[in-house]
């Protein structure tokens, strides 16, 4: 049966090892609300289209092993193809790069760098707010179609995924810096 004395020195001992942990700079982020930057070529859950360079030519289209892309193009007056419809379903995407790969443009299609697309309602979901019911049971904010493809801002970057001029614009790998910044403080202080 375990003394007095000892139930003490556990205690203190217990005590020692959080007050030594709440001293030190945090390595964690209160995600979801914080997100780390992720490597600059991450292929991130997101697929990003630029309806002003995309010249309708459906080569991402083709590319796509999973057939996740649908397009439907026509000819305008002025006989240049235009894309009247896109549709990316993230449910079957495999993130896989082949549609960026193939596009001739090189700057109509890109993965973006979302890593998690969490949520904590469904009734938040896009398609929610527009009453959309999907008959299969699968959220809707999987499926985006046109406008949705286009949002490109803070909130959802680009990533440098087969696109050099755009990762080096990008900010620093912070998740990796943040590693090696935690690890050298363990050096210096001797735990590892
Ligand atoms: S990343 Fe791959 S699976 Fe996803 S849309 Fe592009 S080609 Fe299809
Ligand atoms: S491959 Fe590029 S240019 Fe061709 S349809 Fe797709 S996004 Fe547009």
């Amino acid at each position: 049966m375990p003394s007095l004395k000892n139930f003490g020195e556990g205690l203190l001992r217990g005590l020692k090892v959080t007050l030594n942990h709440a001293g030190r700079k945090w390595i964690t982020v209160q995600y979801p609300e914080q997100k780390l930057n992720m490597s600059r070529r991450v292929r991130g859950t997101d697929i990003i289209w630029d309806r002003e360079s995309c010249i309708s030519c459906r080569a991402c289209e083709r590319a796509c092993p999973v057939q996740c892309i649908s397009m439907a193009v026509s000819r305008g007056e002025d006989k240049k193809l235009k894309t009247d419809d896109i549709t990316i379903d993230f449910g079957l995407c495999i993130f896989c790069g082949l549609c960026i790969e193939a596009c001739p443009t090189g700057i109509s299609i890109y993965l973006g760098n979302t890593y998690a697309n969490t949520n904590y309602r469904c009734s938040t979901f896009a398609g929610a707010k527009t009453g959309a019911t999907p008959s299969d049971g699968r959220c809707r904010e999987i499926v985006r179609a046109n406008d949705e493809l286009l949002v490109d801002d803070a909130a959802r970057p680009r990533s440098g995924y087969y696109r050099p001029e755009i990762a080096a614009a990008l900010p620093p790998q912070t998740l990796l810096v943040n590693q090696t910044t935690y690890i050298e403080d363990l050096r210096k202080r001797g735990q590892k």
